[in-house]
């Protein structure tokens, strides 16, 4: 990255903290936010005013361009504490190149390390005290920037707001879900924006999401935008499998390159499994449900980790999978995840980013 600087990063703390009116036995996701966020502006070529202030309303121009053509893009990342009260995030490093990949598609300025990370840093220690404790909670930590030029015409914006929000979620246990195999609509294409994290990706998802609902499943199974032939990702989180022995998850420029498929196939490969990258077929995917070579099915991303697939609809017909119980693979990524992420065993690759 070219700009080495460092910012001198202010801190103003709330005169009054919501902390003590959370029940945090009953966290609803993305419902109550910490009581600060950090914020940085980007105007006449440079990043300035980077700040900690207590969260609150921005004020916006209605001629916004991130309002009217979407130059907006986001990040997920978790922090965890440990029994002991260590604050970790698990691998915000690998969040910011993603960050970065996300603004150059976009158009957007990129965001220096020493405002992502030394910003995520800061944020974390002033709200230290609302990342939960509880079993299987978590701090769910939010990066977004977005386009605030006021000028109604398409060109890349003059300034930008960077910010990351952050709030504590409740333990997450997901059920196994169903997805469709959608053959008509498309979340991405090759050569356009599917590999970034951009607000339209998600807005785009919302219509052929509820028309699956409407036929009973949770969630979509995405395919190619030219053929419908091949599986792209699952709603909004990455598809991984086991055939034979080998663990398989979808590549491209129209898949987002999630931290936690990331994460998952490199511990694939240090156990000793084959891990591939590579286009996996539906064809491919329900004649092995048929004939049992498809064993594990999950949806892999920051919210769950681990989402096991109990069921693919495809043209009409449904496949079942495998009992969720003898999924060696994926429970025992899950297990492992789960344990290093709390501290409760040591952490040989250097994922967990000590606050
Ligand atoms: C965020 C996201 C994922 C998962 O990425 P993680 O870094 O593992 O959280 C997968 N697919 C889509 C479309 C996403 O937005």
């Amino acid at each position: 990255m070219s700009d080495t600087n460092t910012y001198s990063i202010r801190v103003e703390p709330t005169k009054e903290s919501r902390l003590s009116q959370v029940d945090f036995s009953n966290l609803k996701f993305g419902a109550i936010m910490s009581d600060h966020m950090l914020v940085a502006t980007y105007d006449d070529g440079a990043w300035q005013d980077v700040a900690v202030v207590p969260y609150g309303d921005f004020t916006v121009n209605p001629s916004m361009s991130a309002l009217h053509y979407g130059q907006a893009i986001f990040e997920g990342i978790k922090g965890y504490k440990f029994a002991d009260g260590t604050v970790s995030i698990f691998r915000p490093d690998k969040n910011w190149e993603r960050f970065n990949k996300s603004a150059k598609r976009l158009q957007m300025p990129e965001v220096p390390e020493g405002i992502f990370m030394d910003g995520l840093k800061t944020l974390l220690d002033v709200d230290r005290s609302w990342v939960p404790s509880q079993e299987g909670t978590s701090l769910y930590i939010r990066p977004f920037m977005f386009a605030t030029e006021g000028a109604l015409g398409v060109h890349p914006s003059k300034s930008y707001t960077f910010a990351i929000i952050t709030c504590p979620v409740g333990a997450y246990y997901s059920k196994p879900i169903s997805l469709k195999v959608e053959t008509y609509y498309t979340r991405a294409a090759e050569g356009g924006v599917g590999f970034s994290k951009n607000a339209g990706n998600y807005a785009l998802s919302l219509y052929p999401t509820q028309l699956a609902n409407d036929e009973g499943y949770d969630q979509i199974m995405w395919t190619d935008a030219n053929e419908h032939k091949y599986v792209e990702e699952a709603g909004t989180a990455n598809l991984i499998f086991r055939i034979g022995d080998t663990i398989i998850t979808p590549h491209g420029d129209t898949i987002l390159h999630g931290v936690t498929r990331r994460t998952i196939m490199e511990l694939a490969e240090k156990w000793g499994y084959k891990a591939e990258q590579r286009k996996v077929s539906v064809q491919e995917l329900t004649d092995g449900i048929k004939d049992g070579r498809v064993s594990e099915a999950f949806a892999a991303g920051t919210a769950a980790t681990v989402t096991h697939i109990s069921r693919i609809g495809y043209e009409g017909q449904d496949y079942e999978l495998p009992p969720v119980e003898g999924r060696e693979f994926s429970n025992k990524v899950l297990d492992y995840l789960n344990q290093l992420r709390y501290g409760k065993i040591n952490d040989p690759f250097g994922w967990n980013f000590i606050i």
